[in-house]
């Protein structure tokens, strides 16, 4: 075995969600399949604000967050194939699935069909509790650990196994590619990832929906062709009427979320996908807000391990890159807090110091 410490930040308390404090924790038992990684930087998600503010609900405490996770394998199982000792991986916001239900067996593992496993807050069927990334070393069945390529620097990976393999599956699965528009709501940590995903999957144009004007020289600098301040009003649709063939909602607020003004953006049949998961319920729609394109509205859950590693070459090879602001792992609740304050520029990175 390697001499890993699995230690980490976690919170106690969700009225305290920037407090953390150091904790040894347990990492689950180990199989066979299992791979030991010493944690080396780890993305700061929307997602961990969500959970260890409560936000989500009442999460299992202590809580340690973190699912956009880089290091290097220590250890791996006796019958681990993808991965030696020494490798460069990342692991992303599943920990877990059956690998045996009809969904997981048609990479679909994202949606299996006995629950996927969180990276953390969450618990596996022999009642080990998963904890996440802003630690020492993490343990991962390989199923749910990514190989990094070469081109891509440590420092910047991470948020390309949540927030990136987010917008990517649908991306790929709403059939984006030459000869389509894409809209993308909201430019943060996701949306910042959606728009160069689309372009660099060859859409011709994407179009930036945001609240204002303030983040429209980084959009076009990321590869949007248009852009849209929402905040001037209903207006500003109406030329994009009829227009898009997919719209990625990264909106992390229910509030002022222009959802009847962006399905009537949709071509005839296409669909508006949500990824952003507001702590409150989206606004209420008139069922005829749908009927004037006949348009569809749905979610998307992460993405498969086949989507990861298809999105690890193209982001090898088109040179997409999270822009990160890197922090010590000790100053976590600063990076959460920025998150909360909606003042990041565009993802957050933790630097492993334990
Ligand atoms: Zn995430
Ligand atoms: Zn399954």
């Amino acid at each position: 075995m390697s001499d890993l410490k699995f230690k980490g930040y976690a919170i106690h308390d969700t009225n305290k969600w920037t407090d953390f404090k150091v904790i040894d924790f347990a990492p689950k038992r180990v199989e066979d399949f299992d791979v030991d990684v010493e944690i080396q930087y780890c993305g700061v998600c929307g997602s961990d604000l969500h959970t260890v503010s409560g936000g989500w609900g009442q999460p299992m405490l202590p809580v340690i967050p973190g699912h956009e996770i880089v290091g290097i394998v220590k250890h791996v199982g006796p019958k681990v194939t993808e991965f030696k000792i020494g490798d460069r991986v990342g692991v992303g916001a599943q920990i877990g699935a059956c690998l045996d239900c009809a969904n997981c067996k048609n990479d679909n593992e994202n949606y299996c069909a006995n629950g996927p496993i969180d990276t953390y807050n969450a618990k596996y069927p022999n009642g080990d509790i998963a904890y996440g990334g802003y630690s020492a070393a993490i343990r991962a069945h390989e199923k749910f650990v990514f190989p990094i390529p070469d081109a891509i620097e440590s420092e910047v990976a991470g948020p390309l196994f949540c927030a990136g393999l987010t917008v990517f599956s649908p991306l790929v699965r709403y059939g984006i590619g030459p000869g389509t528009t894409v809209g993308i709501v909201g430019m943060g940590g996701l949306g910042h990832m959606a728009v160069q995903f689309a372009r660099a999957l060859g859409a011709d144009k994407v179009v930036l929906f945001s609240h204002s004007d303030r983040k429209k020289e980084d959009a076009f600098k990321l590869g949007a062709t248009d852009f849209v301040a929402t905040k001037v009003g209903a207006d500003v649709f109406k030329p994009w009427a009829f227009s898009l063939d997919l719209i990625v909602s990264t909106m992390n607020v229910a509030e002022g979320f222009p959802l009847t003004e962006l399905l009537g953006c949709l071509k005839v049949n296409k669909s508006l996908i949500t990824v952003g998961l507001p702590n409150d319920p989206l606004p209420g729609i008139m069922a005829a807000s749908f009927t004037k394109n006949g348009v569809t509205m749905g979610s998307s859950h992460i993405g498969s391990k086949k989507e990861a590693l298809e999105m690890l070459k193209l982001a090898a090879e088109k040179n997409v890159r999270p822009i990160v602001q890197v922090l010590p792992m000790s100053k976590a609740g600063e990076a959460l807090q920025a998150v909360e304050n909606g003042d990041v520029r565009y993802r957050y990175v933790l630097k492993a110091d334990l």
